[in-house]
């Protein structure tokens, strides 16, 4: 960024930031019929500029319009009916019962906005991760300056107009740009920072949060392992995950990164992929590279490291059981399913984060469990199978910040769960209910009656002062 522009960007963010800590003074008075206009100017501009929203991400990479409408809006549109009917009772203080010794008292949490708060967005669902934290933050009462992504400029650019039309912006505002734009921001002293991005990253946020005891919530990534135990049904596990793992070309946090599969089903599970992959993706037989259902690499840079992560496990003995054909031009990357891995294979290490799929065996649940305990916490860990012992077994001795049986992925769009992760994976949760504490402060009110405290038998001078009691 060149000097006068960075003077500039810099001015820019100190005016709304000075604008929204005024009004975030006031919307600690908000009311819940306040908030839900916002809410609803929101859905309205939505609904109204549907087909702009499309036109932006699917500029991006190509990402298929159905996928945009479920993945996209739909996750934004149900964020917000959910709000809007729960906030009632969301914001309600909530009564604790009181102990004998405080008789007389009476106690509750009351839901206070944070205050300013800050949303860092990634580029792989750029719409959704930008809106869904503003929503909770709208319902809880917070202000919120939004940094989309500066990897998918189509829909940077269509949310700024969406806030610019929509709210004011000492009450919402987005400052587009790099990362130098996220370190101007990241000086200032918000009392949330709600980020969404790599676990690298995620540390750097932290450690500019603690400069101002900021509070965060982490939506980080990481290798989320999908586990097919030999009393899984095959076609059914093929099916969910090539879904869940090739939908937006791979680039999904929760998509299972690599397969844990039993060893006496491997054959037959990997043949399975290979034909829900053709079914879903090539059903003409033309190729994958002609499909509209399949969405791009987003960028040759990433396109890059997927040839690189390809390129390396394979000069390490991998063997590609399928996939493996790259369009440059087209920042298409086929889906491509590995076998004969090792851990000394990058593949094993960093998040793939894109359409490469490794597929390791196990020959007891034991050994699966192992190996996943051997790598840092997932942000989703899925188990296929029908047995619900060998189900809660892996549950129960794991850690991860979610768990799905039997599916992928569908754990995001259940609005009643908290998302999110679990150390690397990340800190604090999302959506509904849990997206509104993330914003909130819990504050505990206790009230006493004047005159009155049980505690008064303890104030000095201490007549029990060397007495056992
Ligand atoms: P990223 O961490 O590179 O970037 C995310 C945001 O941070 C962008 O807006 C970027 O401009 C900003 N940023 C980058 N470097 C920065 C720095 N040094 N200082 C301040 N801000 C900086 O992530 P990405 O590539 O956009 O997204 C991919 C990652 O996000 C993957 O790890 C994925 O698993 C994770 N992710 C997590 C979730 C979730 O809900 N947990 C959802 C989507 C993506």
């Amino acid at each position: 960024m060149e000097t006068i522009a960075r003077e500039n960007v810099q001015q820019a963010i100190d005016e709304t930031f000075a604008a929204q800590r005024i009004q975030a003074k006031y919307n600690r008075l908000s009311s819940v019929k306040e908030r839900k206009i916002l809410l609803e100017k929101l859905q309205n501009w939505i609904k109204n500029n549907h087909s702009d929203i499309q036109r932006a991400i699917h500029a991006d990479f190509k990402k298929p319009y159905a996928e945009i409408d479920l993945s996209e809006i739909f996750v934004v549109t149900s964020e917000i009916k959910h709000a809007l009917k729960n906030l009632d009772h969301w914001v309600k203080p909530k009564k604790v019962p009181t102990p004998i010794p405080m008789l007389g008292t009476k106690s509750y949490v009351q839901y206070e906005p944070k205050g300013t708060s800050l949303i860092i967005a990634p580029w792989n669902y750029p719409f959704n991760l930008a809106l869904g934290p503003l929503v909770s933050a709208i319902a809880a009462g917070c202000t919120a300056i939004i940094k989309p992504s500066e990897m998918t400029p189509h829909t940077s650019a269509l949310l700024r107009r969406l806030v610019e039309e929509t709210f004011d912006k000492s009450q919402v505002a987005v400052f587009e740009g790099e990362v130098e734009v996220a370190q101007v921001l990241l000086s200032k002293p918000f009392d949330h920072i709600f980020f969404t991005g790599s676990p690298a990253v995620g540390k750097i946020i932290m450690k500019a949060a603690a400069e101002h005891l900021s509070s965060i919530t982490l939506e980080l990534g990481g290798k989320s392992p999908a586990v097919i135990d030999n009393k899984a049904d095959i076609k059914d596990a093929a099916e969910k995950i090539v879904w869940g793992k090739f939908v937006n070309c791979g680039q999904t946090c929760i998509a299972p990164d690599y397969i844990l599969v039993h060893q006496a089903i491997k054959d037959e599970f990997l043949k399975e992929l290979v034909q829900q992959i053709k079914k879903m993706y090539d059903p003409s037989k033309k190729g994958i590279e002609k499909s509209k259902d399949y969405a791009r690499i987003v960028n040759s840079k990433h396109l890059k490291r997927m040839k690189n992560l390809l390129a390396d496990a394979e000069l390490k003995g991998a063997v590609k059981y399928f996939g493996g054909h790259v369009e440059e031009e087209e920042n298409f990357f086929e889906p491509t399913v590995l076998t004969g891995l090792t851990e000394e294979m990058e593949v094993m290490q960093e998040e793939i984060f894109g359409p490469i799929l490794p597929v390791i065996s196990f020959a007891d649940l034991e050994e699966a469990i192992n190996y996943i305990n051997l790598k840092p916490k997932p942000l989703a860990l899925y188990v296929f199978s029908k047995d619900s012992e060998n189900i809660n077994k892996v549950f129960k001795e794991t850690s991860s910040g979610g768990a799905v049986a039997n599916d992928c992925v569908l754990h995001f769009l259940q609005n009643e769960l908290p998302f999110g992760g679990v150390n690397n994976s990340g800190i604090g949760k999302a959506h509904g209910h849990f997206g509104f504490l993330a914003f909130s402060n819990e504050k505990s009110v206790l009230k006493q009656r004047v005159g009155l405290t049980a505690s008064k038998p303890l104030y000095p001078p201490y007549g029990f002062a060397g007495k056992k009691i």
